[in-house]
């Protein structure tokens, strides 16, 4: 009866309009929600965000719905009470309005900012102040209605394998899409511009577009499902570079019937709406209309930079960027092999036996370890032996992803010479011609040499080996690294030089760490911030437990050596840091966002007592050296510096642990690091 009423009032006869009016209420409410929560949106994109703050998203909406349609109301019981004589244009008009609040989707179609939402909100606003001037400008009742639903359509094509990849990102719960999502529908733009400027193309073009976009879909989408990730550039660059023999491989590898599944519907949409398309009728539209879309369309992804994001743009250009790179690379290593590489080589102790330890972790924040003052305890066993260890206060990566560090932090090259990667030897290359028996032990995944340098590098070693498991990630604990490091403990060579690469905390903390150390679990301990949720505290706390395990993980190594190695000496240092909701509502290490988070990392030097009793002009000082600045880009010198094996190469000034280190200039980013914290304020200091 009171539900009948209620309809009645609400509804009255136009069922449509009354949707209409609620639809536009349901997008504003939603969208002011993901504004609020757009940290989370731009971190996780717009499902986990949804479904972290559902109640929140929808009671708004549901708010906002309503309260759009009782004003609604209000204009017509007003416009009724006055007898207005324009009645039914106001209340025609009124209904548009609040209908177009539907345009606020747009929102999701930029990187979540509170300007793009104003500007979204005024421009619904201006759109109805302007609306009979703006239909009459582009006649759309009668000209041309035909080429923009073509058009329309079109975006639509681009639209949806775009869309399906951020939904398998959502369903494979991974957290590296950070900008894709923003990125790719203002990207995806630019391919509407040639069919707007020339409407007799439309039609064989949208046979393009299909194809185009299905075929780059396919192994993007399979890698989501494969791996729960999206595809790395060096992904992209494997496929180009696969032939016909190992792609028939790949498909009958990676191509199973849950891809099939999501692959086969994406094609029949996409040929449903290339069908559609080709059944309309060719119209004519004025010139001056056509040029000044096409503009808007090429100006809004032009100038945001983002036309490389596109499905099949990122296929060209990771490629051509990989390939001159590797190649570049490999080409030199391949030269170099039949050479005596480092032919001046210094051994000042060549026929005691070392063995040296080198440890790369992953992603670990230097303001979460207990060694560096955090308020919890997340170094306890490292913190046991502290007084043998050499914790450095001041040292930064020289990027903040995984590739460019390493290519740095494992060659010669730095940010005043890269050419370095290429004219000289790598540490591997290095240490083999200084007598040294080389090891890669890495938890990281590995595909092969071609994808990253670092794998190139590592294939150099005279052993290796790789632990991760791609088909289980969930159970690949940095610790099953600690077999095959006996192993090299073991290995009867005289000179040792072992490297070991972690997955430490990268990415998806939660699958770092046994759940024997699933010991911070509640805000304990955090300093609390407004933007604190239980999302937030919960990657916190996933960061934090993945350290404890590292701290395990590192003093087991130590201890290894310790029992075994009178003569030997252990480095720690991770690739980059990480941020972690410290001063705004972010987490992560992306450069385009960078902060002193991303880029200050822990660095650990642990020596044996023999060590330090025989190489006393190396050691007797270094407690004094803690504080100073330092940049792992010349990691390769303080490594150096400490097997005593010097050649022309080295450069005792650029060694952290030298006597004749000078400071240098720290470059991220083309800014100078020190400049950027003192003067222009750390971005640490922004609100
Ligand atoms: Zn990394």
């Amino acid at each position: 009866m009171i539900l009948n009423r209620l309809r009645k009032i609400l509804f009255e006869k136009d069922t449509l309009n009354a949707f209409m009016i609620l639809m536009g209420g349901f997008i504003a409410g939603a969208t002011i929600q993901f504004n609020w929560a757009k940290g989370c949106l731009l971190q996780m994109g717009i499902g986990p965000c949804f479904m972290g703050n559902k109640i929140r998203i929808l009671t708004s909406a549901l708010l906002c719905s309503l309260v759009f349609l009782l004003l609604h109301k209000i204009v017509i019981l007003i416009t009724k009470h006055f007898q207005l004589a324009e009645e039914l244009n106001m209340v025609q008009r009124s209904r548009f309005f609040f209908a177009s609040f539907s345009f606020l989707i747009l929102y999701f179609f930029f990187e979540p900012n509170t300007i793009v939402l104003y500007a979204l909100v005024l421009s619904v606003v201006l759109i109805n102040i302007f609306r009979t001037y703006l239909a009459a400008l582009f006649n759309v009742e009668r000209q041309g209605d035909q080429y923009y639903k073509q058009i329309i359509l079109l975006f639509l094509l681009i639209l949806i394998p775009n869309l399906l990849i951020e939904i398998s990102l959502l369903f494979s719960n991974s957290v590296l899409n950070y900008y894709t999502y923003t990125r790719l529908f203002p990207a995806s733009l630019i391919y509407l511009v040639l069919p707007i400027l020339l409407p007799r193309i439309i039609k064989p073009y949208s046979i393009f577009i299909f194809l185009l976009f299905f075929i780059a879909s396919i192994p993007a989408i399979s890698h989501i499902l494969t791996y729960g990730s999206e595809m790395p550039s060096s992904s992209y660059y494997a496929i180009w570079e696969t032939n016909s023999v190992e792609a028939v491989d790949y498909v009958k590898q990676n191509i199973n019937i849950g891809i099939l599944s999501v692959l086969l519907p994406l094609m029949l949409v996409m040929l449903f709406i290339t069908i559609r398309i080709l059944r309309f009728k060719h119209q004519k539209v004025k010139l001056l209309i056509r040029l000044l879309v096409g503009f808007c369309m090429c100006l809004i992804p032009l100038l945001a930079g983002l036309s490389q994001y596109n499905i099949p743009n990122k296929f060209a250009t990771n490629y051509l960027k990989y390939k001159s790179e590797i190649q570049l690379f490999i080409g030199e290593i391949e030269k170099r092999s039949n050479q005596n590489l480092v032919e001046k080589i210094t051994n000042f102790q060549p026929d005691s036996a070392i063995t040296v330890v080198v440890v790369i972790g992953e992603s670990a924040s230097k303001y979460h370890q207990g060694l560096y003052g955090y308020t919890r305890e997340t170094n306890p066993l490292l913190n046991e032996i502290r007084d043998e260890l050499f914790v450095f206060q001041d040292v930064i990566a020289p990027h903040s992803h995984t590739n460019p560090v390493l290519s740095k932090v494992l060659t010669f090259a730095n940010h005043e010479n890269m050419d370095l990667m290429y004219s000289t030897p790598t540490i591997i290359e290095y240490m083999k011609s200084a007598g040294f028996k080389t090891f890669w032990l890495s938890n990281q995944e590995f595909s092969d040499r071609y994808t990253t340098i670092s794998s190139a590098i590592a294939l150099q070693s005279n052993k290796f080996y790789f632990t991760f498991d791609k088909e289980n990630p969930s159970i690949c604990f940095d610790g099953r690294l600690l077999k095959p490091f006996q192993v090299a403990l073991n290995d009867n060579a005289l000179k040792k030089f072992i490297i070991i690469h972690l997955m430490g905390s990268h990415s998806d903390k939660t699958i770092r760490y046994p759940k024997e150390f699933n010991h911070f679990k509640t805000d304990e301990g955090i300093t609390s911030q407004p933007y604190h949720r239980p999302w937030p505290i919960s990657v916190i706390n996933a960061h934090d437990n993945s350290v404890l395990y590292n701290d395990w993980l590192l003093r087991t190594f130590i201890e290894g050596l310790r029992n075994e190695h009178p003569n030997a000496l252990f480095l720690y240092f991770p690739d980059h840091g990480e941020e972690l909701f410290e001063y705004r509502d972010f987490w992560g290490h992306a450069e385009a966002n960078a902060s002193i988070y991303m880029f200050d990392i822990p660095f650990l030097l642990w020596l044996s007592d023999k060590y330090k009793v025989e190489n006393p002009e190396l050691t007797t000082n270094l407690s004094t050296y803690l504080n100073r600045k330092y940049q792992t880009d010349d990691v390769i010198h303080s490594i150096i510096d400490l097997t005593k094996c010097t050649s022309p190469l080295f450069d005792p000034q650029r060694s952290i642990f030298n006597a004749a280190f000078k400071e240098r200039k720290r470059i991220i980013k083309n800014q100078d690091y020190d400049a950027m914290i003192k003067t222009k304020k750390s971005v640490d200091d922004t609100p």
